[in-house]
Protein backbone atom coordinates (compact mmCIF):
# COMPACT_ATOMS: atom_id res chain seq x y z
CA UNK A 1 0.00 0.00 0.00
CA UNK A 2 2.92 2.78 0.89
CA UNK A 3 4.71 1.86 -2.49
CA UNK A 4 1.75 2.23 -4.34
CA UNK A 5 0.85 5.26 -2.08
CA UNK A 6 4.02 6.74 -2.68
CA UNK A 7 3.61 6.53 -6.72
CA UNK A 8 -0.05 8.14 -6.76
CA UNK A 9 1.87 10.89 -4.93
CA UNK A 10 5.01 11.05 -7.24
CA UNK A 11 2.71 11.21 -10.39
CA UNK A 12 -0.21 13.73 -9.91
CA UNK A 13 0.15 15.10 -12.88
CA UNK A 14 -2.00 12.72 -14.03
CA UNK A 15 -4.59 13.52 -12.49
CA UNK A 16 -5.77 9.17 -12.16
CA UNK A 17 -6.97 9.99 -8.95
CA UNK A 18 -10.00 12.02 -7.49
CA UNK A 19 -9.80 10.80 -3.90
CA UNK A 20 -7.16 8.58 -2.29
CA UNK A 21 -8.09 6.54 0.96
CA UNK A 22 -4.84 6.05 2.07
CA UNK A 23 -5.80 5.80 6.08
CA UNK A 24 -8.81 3.58 5.10
CA UNK A 25 -6.08 1.05 2.71
CA UNK A 26 -3.25 1.25 5.34
CA UNK A 27 -5.81 -0.13 8.19
CA UNK A 28 -7.79 -2.39 5.36
CA UNK A 29 -3.91 -3.95 4.91
CA UNK A 30 -2.97 -4.55 8.16
CA UNK A 31 -6.47 -6.60 9.00
CA UNK A 32 -5.28 -7.89 5.54
CA UNK A 33 -2.26 -9.50 7.21
CA UNK A 34 -3.35 -10.53 10.60
CA UNK A 35 -6.07 -12.75 8.34
CA UNK A 36 -3.09 -14.35 6.42
CA UNK A 37 -1.47 -14.74 10.08
CA UNK A 38 -4.64 -16.95 10.81
CA UNK A 39 -5.12 -18.56 7.30
CA UNK A 40 -8.50 -17.16 6.76
CA UNK A 41 -7.05 -14.59 4.52
CA UNK A 42 -9.38 -14.79 1.00
CA UNK A 43 -8.70 -14.96 -2.34
CA UNK A 44 -7.80 -11.36 -3.20
CA UNK A 45 -5.59 -10.88 -0.27
CA UNK A 46 -2.89 -8.73 -1.25
CA UNK A 47 -4.47 -6.82 -3.91
CA UNK A 48 -4.30 -3.15 -4.15
CA UNK A 49 -7.18 -1.89 -6.45
CA UNK A 50 -8.73 1.42 -7.48
CA UNK A 51 -12.10 2.12 -8.47
CA UNK A 52 -13.90 4.39 -11.02
CA UNK A 53 -16.04 7.18 -10.26
CA UNK A 54 -18.90 5.73 -11.12
CA UNK A 55 -19.14 2.65 -8.35
CA UNK A 56 -20.63 2.53 -5.31
CA UNK A 57 -18.79 2.28 -2.04
CA UNK A 58 -20.83 3.25 1.15
CA UNK A 59 -19.63 6.22 3.24
CA UNK A 60 -17.51 7.13 -0.02
CA UNK A 61 -17.91 10.08 -2.28
CA UNK A 62 -19.68 9.07 -5.61
CA UNK A 63 -19.11 11.74 -8.50
CA UNK A 64 -18.93 10.55 -11.84
CA UNK A 65 -16.41 12.63 -12.56
CA UNK A 66 -19.77 15.36 -12.76
CA UNK A 67 -20.29 18.34 -10.87
CA UNK A 68 -24.00 17.23 -10.67
CA UNK A 69 -22.96 14.83 -8.12
CA UNK A 70 -20.73 17.47 -5.89
CA UNK A 71 -20.86 16.38 -2.45
CA UNK A 72 -22.87 13.05 -3.01
CA UNK A 73 -21.23 9.82 -1.00
CA UNK A 74 -22.96 6.64 -1.41
CA UNK A 75 -25.32 5.60 0.79
CA UNK A 76 -24.38 1.76 -0.05
CA UNK A 77 -21.98 -0.71 -1.25
CA UNK A 78 -22.30 -1.87 -5.10
CA UNK A 79 -22.24 -6.05 -5.43
CA UNK A 80 -19.05 -6.38 -7.49
CA UNK A 81 -17.06 -3.89 -4.93
CA UNK A 82 -18.54 -5.69 -1.66
CA UNK A 83 -17.47 -9.07 -3.13
CA UNK A 84 -13.57 -7.30 -3.66
CA UNK A 85 -13.69 -6.33 -0.21
CA UNK A 86 -15.66 -9.80 1.21
CA UNK A 87 -12.08 -11.10 -1.11
CA UNK A 88 -10.02 -9.18 1.44
CA UNK A 89 -8.67 -7.15 -2.25
CA UNK A 90 -7.84 -3.51 -0.38
CA UNK A 91 -9.60 -0.48 -1.79
CA UNK A 92 -6.74 2.32 -2.39
CA UNK A 93 -8.98 5.39 -4.34
CA UNK A 94 -11.79 6.55 -6.65
CA UNK A 95 -10.44 7.43 -10.10
CA UNK A 96 -10.47 10.28 -12.47
CA UNK A 97 -13.34 9.28 -15.77
CA UNK A 98 -14.94 10.80 -18.72
CA UNK A 99 -18.29 12.41 -17.07
CA UNK A 100 -21.20 9.78 -15.99
CA UNK A 101 -18.74 7.58 -18.49
CA UNK A 102 -19.00 9.55 -21.67
CA UNK A 103 -16.40 9.48 -23.86
CA UNK A 104 -13.40 7.95 -24.77
CA UNK A 105 -10.47 10.65 -24.02
CA UNK A 106 -11.18 11.79 -20.21
CA UNK A 107 -11.74 15.07 -21.46
CA UNK A 108 -15.46 15.00 -20.43
CA UNK A 109 -14.46 15.04 -16.90
CA UNK A 110 -15.73 18.24 -14.52
CA UNK A 111 -11.96 17.68 -13.05
CA UNK A 112 -9.86 18.14 -16.00
CA UNK A 113 -8.29 14.94 -17.80
CA UNK A 114 -6.35 12.67 -17.02
CA UNK A 115 -2.87 12.09 -18.65
CA UNK A 116 -1.14 9.52 -20.33
CA UNK A 117 1.64 8.20 -19.00
CA UNK A 118 3.72 7.26 -22.13
CA UNK A 119 2.85 11.36 -23.07
CA UNK A 120 1.18 13.52 -20.77
CA UNK A 121 0.60 15.65 -23.59
CA UNK A 122 -1.67 12.72 -24.78
CA UNK A 123 -5.24 11.14 -23.55
CA UNK A 124 -5.18 8.09 -21.82
CA UNK A 125 -8.35 7.59 -23.62
CA UNK A 126 -11.80 6.94 -21.99
CA UNK A 127 -14.08 6.39 -20.10
CA UNK A 128 -11.99 4.99 -17.61
CA UNK A 129 -9.46 6.54 -18.22
CA UNK A 130 -7.74 7.59 -14.38
CA UNK A 131 -8.13 3.64 -14.17
CA UNK A 132 -5.95 2.64 -17.23
CA UNK A 133 -3.36 4.93 -16.09
CA UNK A 134 -3.28 4.20 -12.78
CA UNK A 135 -2.46 1.10 -13.25
CA UNK A 136 0.05 1.97 -16.54
CA UNK A 137 1.95 3.63 -14.00
CA UNK A 138 1.72 1.59 -10.91
CA UNK A 139 -0.46 3.60 -9.11
CA UNK A 140 -2.19 0.64 -8.14
CA UNK A 141 -2.12 -3.50 -9.20
CA UNK A 142 -5.29 -3.12 -11.13
CA UNK A 143 -8.47 -1.28 -11.19
CA UNK A 144 -12.31 -1.58 -11.66
CA UNK A 145 -13.88 0.15 -14.90
CA UNK A 146 -16.80 0.13 -16.52
CA UNK A 147 -17.36 -0.50 -20.65
CA UNK A 148 -20.49 0.76 -22.24
CA UNK A 149 -19.13 1.24 -25.67
CA UNK A 150 -15.45 0.19 -24.77
CA UNK A 151 -14.38 2.20 -21.87
CA UNK A 152 -12.45 -0.71 -20.07
CA UNK A 153 -10.98 -1.93 -23.39
CA UNK A 154 -10.22 1.08 -25.55
CA UNK A 155 -8.01 3.48 -22.33
CA UNK A 156 -6.42 -0.61 -21.95
CA UNK A 157 -5.04 0.02 -25.22
CA UNK A 158 -4.19 3.25 -25.32
CA UNK A 159 -2.16 2.72 -21.90
CA UNK A 160 -0.29 -0.51 -22.64
CA UNK A 161 -2.49 -2.58 -20.52
CA UNK A 162 -5.19 -5.06 -19.71
CA UNK A 163 -8.40 -4.52 -19.94
CA UNK A 164 -11.71 -6.84 -19.96
CA UNK A 165 -15.41 -6.59 -20.72
CA UNK A 166 -17.16 -9.51 -19.97
CA UNK A 167 -20.29 -10.64 -21.31
CA UNK A 168 -23.27 -8.36 -20.53
CA UNK A 169 -25.30 -9.55 -17.09
CA UNK A 170 -21.54 -11.75 -15.79
CA UNK A 171 -21.23 -9.31 -13.16
CA UNK A 172 -24.38 -7.56 -11.58
CA UNK A 173 -24.60 -3.96 -12.17
CA UNK A 174 -25.93 -2.90 -8.80
CA UNK A 175 -23.85 0.01 -7.39
CA UNK A 176 -23.24 0.93 -10.84
CA UNK A 177 -23.64 4.42 -11.48
CA UNK A 178 -26.08 3.92 -15.11
CA UNK A 179 -24.97 5.24 -18.38
CA UNK A 180 -26.91 2.89 -20.73
CA UNK A 181 -28.60 -0.04 -19.17
CA UNK A 182 -28.54 -2.72 -21.65
CA UNK A 183 -24.31 -2.24 -22.27
CA UNK A 184 -22.98 -1.43 -18.99
CA UNK A 185 -20.49 -3.83 -17.62
CA UNK A 186 -17.90 -3.43 -14.96
CA UNK A 187 -14.77 -4.73 -15.81
CA UNK A 188 -10.97 -4.67 -14.81
CA UNK A 189 -8.12 -3.21 -16.06
CA UNK A 190 -4.89 -5.54 -15.47
CA UNK A 191 -1.42 -6.15 -15.70
CA UNK A 192 -1.36 -9.74 -16.39
CA UNK A 193 -4.55 -11.97 -17.92
CA UNK A 194 -4.42 -13.87 -14.80
CA UNK A 195 -5.34 -11.06 -12.35
CA UNK A 196 -8.12 -10.19 -14.83
CA UNK A 197 -9.26 -13.95 -14.31
CA UNK A 198 -9.06 -13.52 -10.62
CA UNK A 199 -11.02 -10.16 -10.37
CA UNK A 200 -13.68 -11.64 -13.42
CA UNK A 201 -14.20 -14.66 -11.08
CA UNK A 202 -14.86 -12.64 -7.75
CA UNK A 203 -16.88 -10.21 -8.76
CA UNK A 204 -19.10 -12.18 -11.36
CA UNK A 205 -22.11 -13.95 -10.58
CA UNK A 206 -26.05 -14.24 -9.36
CA UNK A 207 -27.05 -11.34 -7.91
CA UNK A 208 -30.96 -10.32 -5.83
CA UNK A 209 -30.52 -7.08 -6.14
CA UNK A 210 -29.95 -7.14 -10.52
CA UNK A 211 -32.58 -9.34 -11.99
CA UNK A 212 -30.45 -8.71 -15.29
CA UNK A 213 -27.32 -10.62 -13.51
CA UNK A 214 -26.93 -13.94 -14.85
CA UNK A 215 -28.23 -17.10 -13.51
CA UNK A 216 -25.40 -19.16 -14.64
CA UNK A 217 -22.58 -20.54 -12.82
CA UNK A 218 -19.12 -18.74 -12.25
CA UNK A 219 -16.37 -20.95 -13.32
CA UNK A 220 -13.17 -20.89 -11.21
CA UNK A 221 -11.53 -18.64 -14.40
CA UNK A 222 -8.21 -18.19 -12.61
CA UNK A 223 -7.72 -22.01 -12.87
CA UNK A 224 -8.84 -22.44 -16.26
CA UNK A 225 -5.89 -20.49 -18.07
CA UNK A 226 -4.36 -23.12 -20.27
CA UNK A 227 -4.96 -22.48 -23.66
CA UNK A 228 -6.90 -25.56 -24.91
CA UNK A 229 -5.24 -26.73 -28.06
CA UNK A 230 -5.86 -24.97 -31.58
CA UNK A 231 -8.75 -22.39 -32.04
CA UNK A 232 -10.66 -21.36 -35.09
CA UNK A 233 -10.03 -17.36 -35.20
CA UNK A 234 -11.64 -15.10 -37.91
CA UNK A 235 -10.46 -11.70 -38.62
CA UNK A 236 -12.98 -8.52 -39.49
CA UNK A 237 -11.70 -7.97 -43.04
CA UNK A 238 -13.39 -5.03 -43.44
CA UNK A 239 -11.80 -3.66 -40.00
CA UNK A 240 -8.07 -4.28 -41.17
CA UNK A 241 -8.96 -2.76 -43.78
CA UNK A 242 -10.68 0.24 -43.37
CA UNK A 243 -8.96 3.43 -44.29
CA UNK A 244 -9.16 5.14 -40.78
CA UNK A 245 -7.02 2.32 -39.36
CA UNK A 246 -3.56 3.74 -38.35
CA UNK A 247 -0.68 1.22 -40.79
CA UNK A 248 1.33 0.67 -37.81
CA UNK A 249 -1.63 -0.94 -35.82
CA UNK A 250 -2.79 -3.06 -38.87
CA UNK A 251 1.11 -3.80 -39.21
CA UNK A 252 1.44 -4.65 -36.09
CA UNK A 253 -1.94 -6.70 -35.96
CA UNK A 254 -1.26 -8.93 -39.12
CA UNK A 255 2.12 -9.94 -37.33
CA UNK A 256 0.36 -11.00 -34.26
CA UNK A 257 -2.46 -13.06 -37.07
CA UNK A 258 0.84 -14.75 -38.43
CA UNK A 259 2.24 -15.59 -35.26
CA UNK A 260 -0.84 -17.39 -34.52
CA UNK A 261 -0.95 -19.18 -37.79
CA UNK A 262 2.55 -19.90 -36.82
CA UNK A 263 1.55 -21.39 -34.11
CA UNK A 264 -0.95 -23.92 -35.25
CA UNK A 265 -4.30 -21.84 -35.02
CA UNK A 266 -6.28 -21.58 -38.05
CA UNK A 267 -6.84 -17.69 -39.24
CA UNK A 268 -9.18 -16.69 -41.64
CA UNK A 269 -11.21 -13.53 -42.50
CA UNK A 270 -14.64 -13.00 -41.96
CA UNK A 271 -17.13 -10.93 -43.81
CA UNK A 272 -18.49 -8.39 -41.07
CA UNK A 273 -20.76 -5.58 -43.26
CA UNK A 274 -21.90 -3.62 -40.95
CA UNK A 275 -19.45 -1.46 -39.83
CA UNK A 276 -20.24 1.92 -41.11
CA UNK A 277 -23.65 1.16 -38.84
CA UNK A 278 -22.27 0.44 -35.79
CA UNK A 279 -21.71 3.91 -34.51
CA UNK A 280 -24.88 5.58 -35.43
CA UNK A 281 -26.50 2.68 -33.24
CA UNK A 282 -24.68 2.81 -30.81
CA UNK A 283 -25.32 6.40 -30.22
CA UNK A 284 -28.60 6.14 -30.94
CA UNK A 285 -29.18 3.83 -28.61
CA UNK A 286 -27.15 4.84 -25.68
CA UNK A 287 -28.34 8.69 -25.70
CA UNK A 288 -31.82 7.24 -25.82
CA UNK A 289 -31.23 4.99 -22.16
CA UNK A 290 -28.72 7.79 -21.04
CA UNK A 291 -31.37 10.54 -21.46
CA UNK A 292 -33.91 8.44 -19.19
CA UNK A 293 -31.38 6.80 -16.72
CA UNK A 294 -29.82 10.67 -15.96
CA UNK A 295 -33.27 12.44 -15.57
CA UNK A 296 -32.93 11.28 -11.48
CA UNK A 297 -30.16 14.07 -11.67
CA UNK A 298 -33.02 17.14 -10.88
CA UNK A 299 -31.05 19.08 -8.43
CA UNK A 300 -33.69 17.21 -6.02
CA UNK A 301 -32.36 14.06 -4.73
CA UNK A 302 -28.53 13.96 -5.65
CA UNK A 303 -25.58 16.37 -5.67
CA UNK A 304 -25.88 19.74 -6.74
CA UNK A 305 -28.13 22.19 -6.74
CA UNK A 306 -28.28 25.26 -8.11
CA UNK A 307 -28.36 28.91 -6.19
CA UNK A 308 -31.09 31.47 -6.56
CA UNK A 309 -33.62 30.15 -8.15
CA UNK A 310 -37.33 31.14 -7.70
CA UNK A 311 -39.49 28.14 -8.56
CA UNK A 312 -39.21 23.90 -9.01
CA UNK A 313 -38.70 24.51 -13.26
CA UNK A 314 -36.02 26.88 -12.17
CA UNK A 315 -34.39 24.38 -9.97
CA UNK A 316 -34.33 21.93 -12.36
CA UNK A 317 -33.72 23.51 -15.43
CA UNK A 318 -30.11 25.83 -13.71
CA UNK A 319 -29.19 22.75 -11.70
CA UNK A 320 -29.06 20.54 -14.40
CA UNK A 321 -27.54 23.33 -16.57
CA UNK A 322 -25.10 24.07 -14.12
CA UNK A 323 -24.46 20.66 -13.42
CA UNK A 324 -23.78 18.78 -16.50
CA UNK A 325 -20.84 19.13 -18.62
CA UNK A 326 -21.35 19.82 -22.09
CA UNK A 327 -21.17 16.38 -23.95
CA UNK A 328 -23.35 15.38 -21.17
CA UNK A 329 -26.18 17.71 -21.94
CA UNK A 330 -25.44 17.19 -25.84
CA UNK A 331 -26.15 12.99 -25.23
CA UNK A 332 -29.01 13.62 -23.00
CA UNK A 333 -30.70 16.22 -25.69
CA UNK A 334 -29.83 14.07 -28.30
CA UNK A 335 -31.26 10.83 -26.76
CA UNK A 336 -34.56 13.15 -26.04
CA UNK A 337 -35.04 13.62 -29.46
CA UNK A 338 -34.68 9.84 -30.54
CA UNK A 339 -37.18 9.06 -27.93
CA UNK A 340 -39.52 11.63 -29.16
CA UNK A 341 -43.05 10.82 -30.32
CA UNK A 342 -42.13 11.84 -33.62
CA UNK A 343 -39.31 9.91 -34.16
CA UNK A 344 -39.20 7.55 -32.21
CA UNK A 345 -39.99 4.55 -35.04
CA UNK A 346 -37.70 6.77 -37.53
CA UNK A 347 -34.52 6.48 -34.74
CA UNK A 348 -34.92 4.52 -31.83
CA UNK A 349 -37.04 1.55 -33.47
CA UNK A 350 -34.93 1.23 -36.05
CA UNK A 351 -31.42 1.45 -34.07
CA UNK A 352 -33.31 -1.71 -32.02
CA UNK A 353 -33.88 -3.50 -35.05
CA UNK A 354 -30.27 -2.98 -36.53
CA UNK A 355 -28.47 -3.83 -33.15
CA UNK A 356 -30.39 -7.12 -33.57
CA UNK A 357 -28.57 -7.75 -37.33
CA UNK A 358 -25.44 -6.99 -35.72
CA UNK A 359 -25.65 -9.44 -32.44
CA UNK A 360 -26.72 -12.44 -34.80
CA UNK A 361 -24.65 -12.39 -37.55
CA UNK A 362 -21.98 -11.47 -34.27
CA UNK A 363 -23.20 -14.45 -32.36
CA UNK A 364 -23.23 -16.57 -35.87
CA UNK A 365 -19.42 -15.66 -36.53
CA UNK A 366 -18.70 -16.32 -33.11
CA UNK A 367 -20.59 -19.89 -33.46
CA UNK A 368 -18.54 -20.49 -36.88
CA UNK A 369 -14.84 -19.11 -35.18
CA UNK A 370 -13.92 -19.34 -31.14
CA UNK A 371 -12.73 -15.50 -31.75
CA UNK A 372 -12.74 -12.57 -33.40
CA UNK A 373 -10.12 -10.45 -33.79
CA UNK A 374 -9.31 -6.91 -34.52
CA UNK A 375 -7.51 -3.57 -33.45
CA UNK A 376 -9.06 -1.90 -30.05
CA UNK A 377 -8.83 1.49 -31.37
CA UNK A 378 -8.01 2.65 -35.12
CA UNK A 379 -5.48 5.53 -33.79
CA UNK A 380 -2.76 5.32 -30.57
CA UNK A 381 -3.01 7.83 -27.81
CA UNK A 382 -4.27 11.40 -29.48
CA UNK A 383 -3.43 14.65 -28.12
CA UNK A 384 -5.42 16.46 -25.57
CA UNK A 385 -7.53 19.03 -26.80
CA UNK A 386 -7.17 17.49 -30.23
CA UNK A 387 -10.55 15.94 -31.01
CA UNK A 388 -12.94 19.18 -30.43
CA UNK A 389 -15.27 17.65 -32.86
CA UNK A 390 -17.74 15.04 -30.67
CA UNK A 391 -18.17 12.78 -34.03
CA UNK A 392 -14.93 12.55 -34.42
CA UNK A 393 -14.55 11.59 -31.23
CA UNK A 394 -17.57 8.91 -31.36
CA UNK A 395 -15.78 7.55 -34.48
CA UNK A 396 -12.73 6.06 -32.32
CA UNK A 397 -15.11 3.98 -31.33
CA UNK A 398 -15.77 1.91 -33.90
CA UNK A 399 -13.68 -1.50 -32.91
CA UNK A 400 -15.37 -1.41 -29.47
CA UNK A 401 -19.36 -0.69 -29.67
CA UNK A 402 -19.51 -4.17 -31.65
CA UNK A 403 -19.47 -6.44 -28.69
CA UNK A 404 -20.91 -3.77 -26.89
CA UNK A 405 -24.02 -4.37 -29.20
CA UNK A 406 -23.98 -7.83 -29.45
CA UNK A 407 -23.22 -8.07 -25.68
CA UNK A 408 -20.17 -10.39 -25.99
CA UNK A 409 -17.10 -10.23 -24.19
CA UNK A 410 -13.94 -8.64 -25.38
CA UNK A 411 -10.64 -8.03 -24.25
CA UNK A 412 -7.80 -5.85 -25.16
CA UNK A 413 -4.32 -7.52 -24.45
CA UNK A 414 -1.32 -4.75 -25.31
CA UNK A 415 0.08 -5.11 -29.19
CA UNK A 416 3.35 -3.08 -28.50
CA UNK A 417 4.20 0.57 -29.26
CA UNK A 418 4.56 2.02 -32.33
CA UNK A 419 7.30 3.64 -33.11
CA UNK A 420 6.60 7.06 -31.15
CA UNK A 421 6.81 5.29 -28.32
CA UNK A 422 2.59 4.86 -27.78
CA UNK A 423 0.68 1.92 -26.87
CA UNK A 424 -1.17 -0.06 -29.31
CA UNK A 425 -4.09 -2.67 -28.36
CA UNK A 426 -5.33 -6.42 -29.69
CA UNK A 427 -8.88 -6.83 -29.30
CA UNK A 428 -10.39 -10.53 -28.88
CA UNK A 429 -13.84 -11.35 -28.84
CA UNK A 430 -15.60 -14.78 -27.76
CA UNK A 431 -19.21 -15.78 -27.45
CA UNK A 432 -21.30 -15.34 -24.76
CA UNK A 433 -20.10 -16.21 -21.84
CA UNK A 434 -17.14 -17.57 -23.12
CA UNK A 435 -15.14 -15.92 -20.69
CA UNK A 436 -12.85 -19.22 -19.95
CA UNK A 437 -11.79 -19.43 -23.77
CA UNK A 438 -11.51 -15.75 -23.79
CA UNK A 439 -8.91 -15.45 -20.80
CA UNK A 440 -6.71 -19.01 -21.81
CA UNK A 441 -6.44 -17.59 -25.27
CA UNK A 442 -5.64 -14.07 -24.28
CA UNK A 443 -2.37 -16.29 -22.43
CA UNK A 444 -0.89 -16.91 -26.09
CA UNK A 445 -0.87 -12.96 -26.46
CA UNK A 446 1.07 -11.33 -24.18
N1 LIG B 1 -16.57 6.16 -25.87
C1 LIG B 1 -17.86 5.56 -25.73
C2 LIG B 1 -18.89 6.61 -25.43
O1 LIG B 1 -18.51 7.73 -25.34
C3 LIG B 1 -17.84 4.50 -24.69
C4 LIG B 1 -18.13 4.98 -23.32
C5 LIG B 1 -18.23 3.87 -22.33
O2 LIG B 1 -17.99 2.71 -22.64
N2 LIG B 1 -18.65 4.21 -21.14
O3 LIG B 1 -20.04 6.33 -25.29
Amino acid sequence: VDYYLGNIERQQHLNAFLEVWADEARAQADAVDAKRAAGTAGPLAGMVLGLKDVLAYAGHSLQSSSRMLDGFKSLFTGTAVQRLLDADAILIGRQNCDEFAMGGSNESSYFGPARNAADPSRVPGGSSGGSAVAVQADMCLASIGSDTGGSVRQPAAFCGVIGLKPTYSRISRYGLVAFASSFDQIGPLTRSVEDAARLLEVMAGPDGMDSTASQREVPPYGQLLAPAGHYRIGYIADAINSAGLNPEIKAALEGRLDHLRGLGHVVEPVDFHYLDVMIPTYYILTTAEASSNLSRFDGVKYGYRAPDVTDLESLYKKSRSQGFGAEVQRRIILGTFVLSANYYDAYYTKAQRVRRLIKDKTDELLRQYDFLVLPTTPTTAFRIGEKQDPVSMYLADIFTVQASLAGVPAISVPMGNDAAGLPMGLQIMAGAFREADLLAFATELV
